[in-house]
């Protein structure tokens, strides 16, 4: 069961890899808030670049809005400088990598930082699933908070308003039907590479994504303990 807080030196690092709608957000907040992980999600990372509105955010705006991948380069300095930040904490990457050259450079900044406590866990989901839980999407205007107004576990207290802050609830731009089949066809263009990128390194686990999240998590943390 949850609420048990366990060390923290006897968790592996996470990779997370799923569909777009999976509820990847979801499980990386639990396993902040329950197993103290630090939750780095480039969805996040380049959300909060177009926040700031600088120039480099409406570049990338321009094309995360479309449903397109941002660049790797962009990306992959973003996690850097993310990872540089963590100390001594478990941490789960939520939506990185996604391309191959992405998985490729994330292990040579794995062997720079000297870790090796890593297992990358693929949320299997079928797409019907994940297109009925997208529509249920809504995100806090202010903390980014994941809710689903469709589920009784992801529901806000009160409605349209985050639990957390009470900052506005919203659907996210690249929520649309049209973009998200666009974001479904680019996942299945690079998932196989990736997967089979950790495969070979022994490092892939594969979980069913369609029980409770609470069960979901469960599963994870089962493969996380070193
Ligand atoms: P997410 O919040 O993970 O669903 O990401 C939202 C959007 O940000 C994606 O549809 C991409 O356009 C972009 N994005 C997130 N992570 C990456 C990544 N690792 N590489 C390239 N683009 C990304």
């Amino acid at each position: 069961m949850l609420n048990v807080r366990r060390g923290l030196d006897n968790l592996k690092n996470i990779i997370l890899i799923a569909p777009p709608g999976a509820g990847k957000g979801t499980i990386s907040n639990y396993l902040v808030e329950h197993y103290g992980y630090v939750h780095v999600a480039t969805g996040d990372l380049l959300r909060c670049e177009i926040a700031m509105n600088s120039e480099l955010g409406q570049e990338i705006d321009q094309i995360i809005s479309k449903g397109y991948l941002a660049p790797d380069d962009i990306v992959i300095k973003l996690v850097l400088k993310k990872l540089e930040q963590i100390h001594n904490k478990p941490f789960i990457l939520d939506g990185f990598p996604r391309t191959l050259k992405q998985a490729e450079v994330l292990q040579e900044i794995f062997l720079q930082f000297h870790l090796n406590n890593i297992t990358a866990v693929y949320l299997d989901v079928d797409v019907d699933t994940v297109l009925k839980r997208i529509e249920g999407r809504r995100i806090c205007n202010q903390c980014q908070k994941v809710y689903n107004i469709y589920s009784e576990e992801l529901k806000p207290i009160h409605e349209g308003l985050c639990d957390n802050c009470g900052g506005v609830l919203v659907k996210r731009s690249d929520d649309e039907k049209e973009k998200m089949k666009i974001r479904f066809q680019i996942f299945k263009e690079n998932v196989e590479s990736i997967l089979n990128f950790y495969q070979s390194r022994k490092e892939l686990q594969v979980i069913p994504a369609t029980t409770s999240i609470t069960d979901i998590v469960d599963k994870i943390i089962n493969e996380a303990e070193v």
